[in-house]
């Protein structure tokens, strides 16, 4: 379902990291306050105060989601290659499969022809699998969330981050039987270690042009203009199927937000497409998207082909059931 562009063999494929500015810069100063301490003791105020202002502005990265002070991160889709009028948009939603919700979504979604990336969660993929083989069945594509959805997760190690990474990549691609692209953080947080972690899987990091707060907004019209508001193309929308506000009937903000989205973007004429999809039309990725160096020795994986990857058929969907969600962040 995802047609290869030439950069596309590239796509899975471990890449070797390249520091940001800001991360050289932090790392030049560190230097420097190690070698102005040792030459002239009496200047450890300075030194100090240059390390922890480093330190700071760093962490302050990581909690900008759409930043790419860290590293390279989709805020849009790419250009089209051609310069052609491209009306592309992605709507991606986070936080599923949700035994309640996500058939719901789907079902939304096909009466209007749109097609969307679920950032799943590993252990809820885990739990409920056939969901996640309907979504790839509908024409959707699946993405790595992270395993669990810790809270700590922008304060792990590069430990921490590896294994959260690799358990969703391998719980989704056993699921969905494709590799995800995509990496998407908990509540959008992240520190300098997660970059370099991605960069093995061959993992672009993914945030959004505007997002609608349905974890907390329970007003489903509110939800819908703040992703309205400005709507172009190339935009990158955020929804939740997992975690999803109620509105006032008790009904999932999502479900009551995603239908004007959608009736909004058809009379706007834009068309929905997968984050994966559009990769076909652009020459202008992310450098580190673009500059790959693919290296088996570190992650096997990244030599097999996507002409090897083919979605599993679902096995259908099963009734409902009242199995309790671990704890997650509501982002
Ligand atoms: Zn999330």
């Amino acid at each position: 379902m995802n047609t290869p562009s030439t950069l596309a063999p590239q796509l899975g494929a471990a890449r070797r990291w390249r520091p940001t500015p800001l991360i050289t810069g932090s790392a030049a100063l560190h230097a420097g306050a190690a070698a102005a301490l040792l030459a002239q003791p009496s200047t450890w105020p300075w030194a100090v105060g240059g390390v922890i202002a480093s330190h700071l502005a760093l962490a302050a990265a990581g909690l900008w989601p759409r930043s790419a002070l860290l590293g390279p991160n989709w805020t849009r889709l790419p250009r089209a290659v051609d310069g052609s009028d491209d009306r592309r948009i992605a709507l991606t939603i986070d936080d599923g499969p949700d035994p309640e919700v996500t058939p719901r979504v789907l079902d939304l979604l096909d009466q209007h022809g749109a097609r969307a990336t679920f950032f799943c969660i590993g252990d809820l993929a885990r739990r409920h699998p056939r969901y996640v083989e309907e979504i790839v069945a509908r024409g959707h594509a699946v993405e790595n969330h992270s395993q669990r959805h810790r809270h700590n997760f922008s304060i792990s190690g590069p430990s921490a981050l590896r294994r959260e990474i690799e358990a969703a990549q391998r719980t989704l691609t056993e699921i969905t039987g494709m590799r995800p692209y995509f990496f998407r953080a908990p509540a959008g947080l992240r520190n300098p270690f997660l970059e370099p972690v991605l960069c093995e899987f061959g993992l672009q990091l993914a945030s959004w042009t505007r997002r609608g707060f349905d974890t907390r907004e329970h007003d489903g019209h509110k939800v819908a203009q703040r992703l309205l508001d400005g709507l172009a193309p190339r935009d990158i929308l955020l929804l939740h199927d997992g975690h999803a506000a109620r509105g006032p009937s008790g009904n999932p903000v999502v479900l009551d937000a995603l239908p004007e989205v959608l009736r909004a973007a058809a009379m706007a004429k834009l068309r929905w497409t997968t984050l994966r999809d559009a990769l076909d039309l652009d020459l202008d990725l992310a450098p580190a998207t673009v500059n790959t160096a693919a290296n088996p020795a570190v992650n096997p994986a990244a030599t097999d082909s996507r002409q090897a990857e083919r979605p599993r058929q679902p096995a259908g969907l099963p009734g409902r059931n009242g199995a309790g969600h671990p704890p997650f962040d509501k982002i």
